[in-house]
């Protein structure tokens, strides 16, 4: 065989590998089920390339995850006969983080104060294969392209460099082997060669992982050896090992059932939440599940969920969308946009379909109707879970609105057909409350006698607009105004005209109508004989101040500021002045 070669990680892999090593993160039996879900991954990769046609030295008639563990020599091997890698690919997947916000992860945890918030900020950026080291002080990966006849051995112990070399004979797929950390040895909580631990670990975090996790246990052993024509132990899920060797009798650990395809009340939350760990790669649990089942000429099942943090590249150019589309049980892709608008880009899950061919590509996807079809389903169905959070689970509501609202807004630019509904779960500070926000039922519910419109604002801060001048006026008749101050509230608060039948009105555009009739008949006796008292100093302030303003006018606006500059009805707003300014135009 080959020299292996020695490479140096990436900084921010090294970076964060240290974190791993030190065992930053106080649950370390998620080690297995990260590496169980790529391995778990890469049988699917490999199942759809062959479904597809691609040329592969590869055998897919058992595929299947394998687990070993050497008490004595206390290693612990993962080993799956998928997609595997190639020697480039092994340099780039497992040599550096490609995950966007790595940098801002790595320079948050550095400002951590305590290890709580370390442990949330590793839980909710997620660590996968790395998080092997937190048990190992060595790992060694032995992969096989599935198109390939050479393979790839990798090795480290995590400090800063790693080994390769090519490999002449590689079995199909890829084993991990770990070696356990000495120290953990006298355990009991970390024996993770010991049997027990890694049956109590699998059913707890990868029990629903649809490709058979097998291990060579006591159970298999002694079923094996207790009657020779195997149906008892079948029943108890244990079969003979039919591979190389062929002796070993081995035991399924997992029961394999596709979640989404259980009927709801035989699963519990915590298994809903390993799941979904599975998808999205987060470590933290879901905030929202949503289940859904559509029967009838097009028959699909859902499984969605909503995260309690938004991932880092939320407003990053490449992020991507969370929903996967499996057809009969089979995956077909990830991030599938044709099923979740962009504004629901941080919407995780699972659509699987009855009804759609295997051979179903991004390009085939976009005409097709009937996924259209699903796809204004499963908005409906996201909007109104949210719609129901906001009365049952207020406190969960405004954690959702608080990671998510800025990205749900932009659907009120281009999602016309669910625009009120979108209005409906918006919720925006005001004010009202210092603190709290309000949501656009609350401000109707609270509108004067003889108010016309939805009153806000728009700036950079609350406390900016609350200072403004535009201000006093609605303060001192007790009128409501919300503080718009997201980016992206300039671009949709003009161009949706109203909520409910009330129109927005900008405090800071036009001419704005505060009074009652009679009060009116009264302001404008008063305006009369003020216009005729100050009209030469206006006409000379007009004039001399030609080049800034259009108009200089008499306002009954302001109570304790002397003057202030308004724009026309159609103006942009200084705040959207600044961003097309930044955009460059
Ligand atoms: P993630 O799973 O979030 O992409 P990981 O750190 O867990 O991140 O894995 C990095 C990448 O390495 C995976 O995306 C995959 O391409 C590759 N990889 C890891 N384990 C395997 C495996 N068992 N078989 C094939 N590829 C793998
Ligand atoms: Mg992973």
């Amino acid at each position: 065989s080959t020299q292996a070669e020695t490479f140096e990680f990436q900084v921010e892999a090294r970076q964060l590998l240290q974190l791993m090593i030190h065992s930053i993160y106080s649950n370390k039996d998620v080690f297995l089920r990260e590496l169980i879900s790529n391995a778990s991954d890469a049988l699917d990769k490999l199942r759809l390339e062959s479904l597809r046609g691609t040329e592969l030295h590869a055998d897919t008639s058992d595929l299947h995850i394998e687990i070993e563990a050497d008490k004595e020599a206390r290693t612990l091997t993962i080993r799956d006969n998928g997609i595997g890698m190639s020697h480039a690919e092994v340099i780039e997947l497992i040599g550096t983080i490609a995950k966007s916000g790595t940098a801002q992860l790595l320079q948050e945890l550095k400002e951590a104060k305590d290890a709580a918030a370390s442990q949330d900020l590793i839980g909710q950026f997620g660590v996968g294969f790395y998080s092997a080291f937190m048990v190992a002080d060595r790992v060694t990966l032995l992969t096989r392209h599935a198109a390939q006849h050479q393979g790839t051995r990798w090795e480290s112990s995590g400090e800063g460099t790693y080994t390769i070399e090519a490999v002449e004979e590689a079995p199909q797929g890829t084993a991990v082997t770990l070696h356990l950390k000495p120290e953990d040895a006298e355990d009991r909580l970390f024996d993770y060669a010991s049997e027990h631990k890694i049956k109590e670990i699998v059913k707890r975090y990868s029990d629903f992982i649809t490709w058979p996790i097998r291990m060579a246990t006591e159970t298999a052993r002694s079923a094996a050896s207790a009657d020779t024509d195997s149906a008892e132990s079948e029943a108890d899920g244990a079969a003979a090992d039919e591979g190389e060797g062929a002796t070993r009798p081995m035991e399924t650990l997992n029961s394999m059932k596709a979640l989404w395809a259980r009927s709801r009340d035989e699963v519990t939350d915590d298994e809903y939440h390993e799941f979904y760990k599975h998808i999205s790669h987060d470590w933290n649990d879901p905030l929202e599940t949503i289940r859904m089942h559509a029967e009838g000429t097009f028959e699909y099942q859902s499984l969605l969920f909503l995260p309690s943090q938004a991932p880092p590249d939320l407003f990053l150019r490449e992020r991507k969308r969370g929903v996967q589309l499996y057809v009969k049980r089979v995956f077909i892709m990830d991030d599938c946009e044709d099923l979740m608008p962009e504004y629901l880009r941080f919407v995780k899950g699972v659509v699987d379909a009855q009804d759609l061919s295997l051979n179903v590509s991004r390009e085939t996807l976009q005409q097709d109707r009937q996924i259209q079809l699903m796809r204004r389903r499963l908005v409906k169905k996201v909007l109104s879970t949210v719609k129901d959070m906001m009365s049952e689970h207020p406190d969960r509501y405004a954690t959702f609105w608080k990671e998510f609202g800025r990205a749900v807004k932009e659907g009120l630019l281009d999602d016309f057909e669910n625009r009120d509904a979108i209005l409906e779960i918006s919720s925006f500070p005001s004010t009202h409350d210092a603190e709290e926000s309000v949501t656009l039922r609350q401000y109707l519910d609270r509108m004067k006698d003889g108010q016309q419109h939805i009153y806000y604002m728009t700036g950079e801060s609350r406390q900016t607009i609350e200072s403004s001048p535009h201000m006093e006026a609605f303060r001192a008749k007790g009128f409501e105004v919300l503080l718009l101050t997201d980016p992206i509230d300039e671009m949709w608060v003009g161009s949706v005209p109203e909520f409910d039948g009330k129109q927005f009105q900008s405090i800071a555009k036009g001419q704005v109508d505060l009074d009652t009739e009679e009060e009116k008949k009264e302001v404008e006796a008063e305006r009369e004989r003020q216009q005729k008292e100050f009209a030469e100093l206006l006409s000379w302030m007009t004039t001399t101040l030609s080049e800034k303003v259009k108009e200089v006018r008499l306002s009954s606006r302001l109570t304790t500021s002397p003057a202030c500059i308004v724009g026309d009805t159609y103006d942009v707003t200084p705040n959207l002045e600044n961003m097309f300014r930044a955009m460059g135009q």
